[in-house]
């Protein structure tokens, strides 16, 4: 299998643009990610009003505006990892339309530790290299190691919005990880770990599904 068709799954912070990094670096797979994409067109308005509207506040963007940018995403990849979609059934329905998958992980997270996770991430303005105040630092407080672009904190990494983010992850997303499992397709990874051991663990899971 040497372009594989991942889907990543898990609640906000549980390390999936961390490990879609390492998928990309090792098997050279697009990385499919509706929050990096929405984050790149924030004020662009729609019918259903701008994506800022619903992320400031932690909720989740219409259906039909995740659902064009993934369609057209996975229509130019040959192998994708898929990160941050779907968070609803209706989503998890639209993806069975368009799409084959060969794997579907779970990055498993307990909620407290998920909380430290979001609040203390940072983010590089310039190349989007992810870090976090005490988990994962860069080598000079604020700088991005990678590329020297300054780190910044999202708009919604507050505990306030971090709180509601994980509150919609357990209404709406959570049935989708039934769903999957139901299926017999779900593979669940201990996301507790270091992103090394959570990477080891994930790698064994993608090789066993080529
Ligand atoms: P995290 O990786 O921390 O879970 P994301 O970057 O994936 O956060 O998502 C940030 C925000 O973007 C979400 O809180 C939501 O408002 C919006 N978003 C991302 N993906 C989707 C999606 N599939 N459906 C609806 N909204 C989405
Ligand atoms: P997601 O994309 O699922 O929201 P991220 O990959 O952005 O999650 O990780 C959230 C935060 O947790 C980041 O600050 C990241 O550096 C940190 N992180 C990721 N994986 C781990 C891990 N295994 N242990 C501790 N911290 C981690
Ligand atoms: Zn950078």
């Amino acid at each position: 299998m040497s372009q594989p068709k991942i889907l990543l799954l898990g609640p906000p912070g549980a390390g999936k643009g961390t490990q879609s990094s390492n998928i990309v670096e090792e098997y050279d797979v697009d990385h499919v990610t509706t929050g990096d994409a929405l984050r790149a067109n924030k004020d662009m308005e729609t019918e259903h009003g701008t994506p800022r509207e619903y992320m400031d506040a932690g909720e989740l963007v219409p259906d039909p505006v995740v659902n064009e940018i993934v369609k057209a995403a996975l229509e130019d990849a040959d192998g994708f990892v898929l990160d941050g979609y779907p968070r609803n059934l209706s989503q998890a329905e639209y993806l069975d339309e368009i799409t084959d998958l060969d794997l579907v992980a779970l990055l498993d997270v307990d909620r407290e530790e998920l909380l430290d996770r979001l609040t203390g991430r940072r983010v590089c303005d310039e190349c989007g290299a992810n870090y976090h105040v005490e988990f994962s630092p860069p080598e000079e407080e604020g700088v991005c190691d990678e590329c020297g672009g300054e780190l910044i904190q999202r708009d919604d990494d507050t505990e306030e919005t971090a709180k509601e983010r994980l509150n919609v992850f357990e209404e709406n997303t959570q049935p989708v990880i039934d769903y999957y499992e139901e299926e017999g397709e779900l593979v669940r990874i201990d996301g507790e770990g270091t992103p090394d051991e959570v990477w080891a663990e994930l790698e064994a899971a993608i090789e066993d599904a080529a």
